[in-house]
């Protein structure tokens, strides 16, 4: 059964999407079989693979709200091993048109055990709140990546996401664990990074993954084509540390 991890933290702007697209892209490039599932509206992780949203007529949308089969939703992309759902705007009604749907927290959870045999891993995209879609993936989940960004207020929220994981451990999915809290957009050129490494340690321990993730102007170019960093520039220091994250995430399970 493949893994299913998501990637979550209710701040925006964390490196989620761009973790979860390399992330992906990496273990299939490892020779994992790899399902990346957009639940952001926004959809960025669906275009950093190379779907163009345009031509997206059902999505992730029709999976949780209109019960739709999984099946026929995943496509290919521009990655080998590497299938996505995508997600449209269309989304962006479903938190509130999920409040009163029977088994609204599960349904995302559901779907997925249809195909999970299919893959060594599932990646979930999860959008910048900890609404019923966030939830959705919490339950849906084995473990969690939490990207955290070297900045000023670094561990600002991360309690109320704590709070949020411990309830839906306890009522929606016992299973539910963290795999790791990853430091994100580092600039080795100033010490603050290293004083939010010391401090995110601190209060995470082991659970703060090896590798850390540096700015890297390649990172943020890749998205415009299509295309995660293994691909668009292998050789440069984005590539070289999602791979390195992807090797962490497989030894952990
Ligand atoms: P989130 O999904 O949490 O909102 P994103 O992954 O979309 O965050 O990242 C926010 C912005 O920062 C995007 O424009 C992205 O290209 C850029 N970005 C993310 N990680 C890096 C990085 N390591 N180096 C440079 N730019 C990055
Ligand atoms: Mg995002």
């Amino acid at each position: 059964m493949g893994r299913i991890i998501a990637i979550t933290n209710q701040k925006g702007g964390v490196g989620k999407t761009t973790t979860s697209v390399n992330l992906s892209a990496c273990l299939a490039y490892l020779g994992k079989k790899v399902l990346l599932v957009d639940v952001d509206p926004q959809g960025n992780a669906t275009s950093g693979v190379g779907i163009d949203k345009g031509e997206v007529d059902q999505c992730i949308y029709d999976i949780l709200v209109d019960d739709v089969d999984i099946r026929p939703i995943i496509r290919e992309t521009t990655v080998e091993n590497l299938h996505a759902i995508p997600a449209t705007i269309s989304l962006a009604g479903a938190e509130i048109e999920l409040v009163s749907t029977i088994s609204r927290e599960v349904r995302l959870q559901k779907s997925l055990r249809e195909i999970q045999s299919n893959y060594d891993y599932i990646i979930i995209d999860c959008p910048p709140s900890l609404g019923l879609l966030t939830i959705n993936a919490l339950t849906a989940s084995d473990a969690l990546v939490i990207p955290v960004q070297c900045e000023y207020y670094a561990l600002e929220g991360l309690s109320q996401l704590l709070s949020t994981i411990r309830l839906v451990q306890k009522h929606l999915n016992h299973q539910l664990l963290i795999d790791g809290v990853l430091l994100t957009m580092l600039d080795a050129r100033t010490n603050l990074g290293i004083q939010v490494i010391e401090e995110v340690k601190k209060y995470f321990q082991d659970k703060v993954y090896r590798t850390i993730i540096p700015r890297n102007v390649r990172l943020s170019e890749a998205p415009s084509h299509g295309l995660p960093v293994i691909l668009y520039d292998p050789k440069s220091r984005g590539a070289e540390v999602y791979l390195d994250l992807a090797k962490e995430v497989i030894k952990n399970g």
